[in-house]
C-alpha cells in the first residue's frame, strides 16, 4: 500500500499530540495517512506497553489510519544508529510516502523526539540509495515536514484544524493509559500542566495568528515556493 503521508515518532501518542488534527483532515480528504511509532512507550511512568498498544490502535481508527506500525526500539534507548536508521528506511520503501511528518528537532524535553527527528531524516536519506542494503524499491519521500507544535519557533506553516479539533482530541483521549482524566496523568507529558489545557492554548494560539479557530504549527528547511501569490490566506490587513 502506497501511502500519501507517513508520521513517524517515538512514543505512540506522540502523533496524536503534535499532529493529529492535521492527519486526520488528510485523511477526511481521501489521502492515504500512516504513523510509524518507534517504540511502544515503556518506559512512560502510567500503564503497560500491552495497554499502550492498544490505545494506539483505538488513535489510529479515530484519526482514519491506513496504517500505523510499530518498530519496538527501547523507550528512553533509542540510538543513532545505522541498523535503526535501517529498519526505519525499510517501513518508508514499503509505505512509499509523498510526505513524512517527523518530530522537530530541537528544544524537545524527551532525547527520544529528538533522535526520533534525526534517524527519520537520515531513514529517508537512505531509503533512496539505490546501493542501500535494504529490501523493497528505493523511495525518498518528496517532502520532509517537522510538526513544531509546543516549540518556540518560527513556524513556516499552519493547517487549520478548526473542524478536527474535537476528534483530535478524542484521539489523545483514546490513550486511556495515559490520559485518564486525574490531575497526575493528564499532567505528564508537560508537568504541571493539563495536556488538553496545553493543546488548546497553542492550537487557539496559532488559529489567531492566521484567522481561525485551531491550527498546528510545522515547521521545514527549505522556502516555500507558491505558484500563485494572490491566492494567500490570511489576509493582511
Ligand atoms: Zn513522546
Amino acid at each position: 500500500m502506497k501511502l500519501d503521508i507517513l508520521a513517524i515518532a517515538a512514543h505512540p501518542d506522540d502523533v496524536e499530540i503534535t499532529c493529529g488534527g492535521t492527519m486526520i483532515k488528510m485523511a477526511e480528504m481521501g489521502k492515504k495517512t500512516g504513523v510509524l511509532d518507534l517504540t511502544e512507550g515503556e518506559m512512560g511512568t502510567l500503564g503497560t506497553p500491552a495497554e499502550r498498544l492498544k490505545d494506539a490502535d483505538r488513535a489510529a481508527e479515530i484519526m482514519g489510519l491506513s496504517a500505523r506500525e510499530n518498530l519496538h526500539l527501547p523507550d528512553s534507548a533509542m540510538e543513532c544508529k545505522h541498523v535503526n536508521i535501517a529498519k526505519i528506511a525499510a517501513v518508508i520503501r514499503k509505505y512509499k510516502p509523498q510526505t513524512v511528518i517527523l518530530p522537530y528537532k530541537y528544544g524537545q524535553r524527551h532525547p527520544d523526539h529528538r533522535i526520533a527527528s534525526i534517524l527519520g531524516y537520515d531513514a529517508c536519506f537512505l531509503a533512496g540509495l539505490v546501493k542501500a542494503k535494504l529490501e523493497g524499491e528505493p523511495h525518498r519521500p518528496h517532502k520532509i515536514i517537522y510538526a513544531s507544535s509546543f516549540m518556540k519557533v518560527e513556524q513556516s506553516f499552519f493547517v487549520d484544524i478548526s473542524d478536527y479539533w474535537e476528534r483530535k482530541k478524542e484521539s489523545i483521549s483514546a490513550y486511556r493509559s495515559q490520559f485518564n482524566g486525574s490531575k497526575f496523568a493528564n499532567q505528564i507529558y508537560k508537568p504541571g500542566i493539563d495536556i488538553f489545557e496545553l493543546l488548546e492554548t497553542y492550537q487557539r494560539l496559532y488559529g489567531i495568528e492566521v484567522n481561525c479557530q485551531f491550527a498546528e504549527g510545522f515547521y521545514i528547511s527549505e522556502p516555500i515556493l507558491l505558484d500563485d501569490p494572490t491566492a494567500q490566506s490570511p489576509r493582511s490587513i
